[in-house]
């Protein structure tokens, strides 16, 4: 099984309320094969909500509202969908500060980027779980 980025499934989920779709995520979550999750709002954020990055060990929206319990929480209970589930690999929406991988945006919301992976990617990595990224 693998986990994947409900923005890219299609789901309306991203800070602006919407979808970055890929075709071959949508055909892997139509097989069985994949299922999607959000860990923003698994975290409890809004839809929509203030964009959001990483800043030193925090993560803060673009009004400064620290938000890391929630992105903490998402990662968690997203986290839980990938044991449940048996995943061991995930694709995940490039560059965000929950699914990036290997390159994030760098926390001053310029559009610039900065080596790192995001909460969540961070926490599927340190259980073994290998992660895509997709752009
Ligand atoms: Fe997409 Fe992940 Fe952001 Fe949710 S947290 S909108 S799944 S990139």
């Amino acid at each position: 099984m693998k986990i994947v980025s409900a923005c890219l499934a299609g789901v309306e989920c991203r800070f602006d309320c919407q979808s970055k779709e890929r075709q071959f995520i949508i055909d892997l979550v139509k097989e069985g094969k994949a299922i999607p999750v959000c860990p923003e709002q698994m975290g409890g954020l809004t839809t929509p909500r203030d964009p959001s990055e990483i800043q030193g060990d925090k993560v803060l929206s673009n009004k400064g509202k620290d938000v890391t319990a929630q992105f903490n929480k998402g990662a968690q209970e997203a986290l839980k969908m990938a044991l449940l589930t048996g995943a061991d690999e995930a694709y995940l929406k490039s560059k965000s500060p929950m699914c990036g991988c290997d390159e994030i945006y760098d926390g001053s919301f310029s559009g610039a980027i900065t080596n790192g992976d995001g909460i969540f990617t961070k926490l599927l990595k340190e259980h073994g779980i290998k992660v895509n990224s997709v752009d």
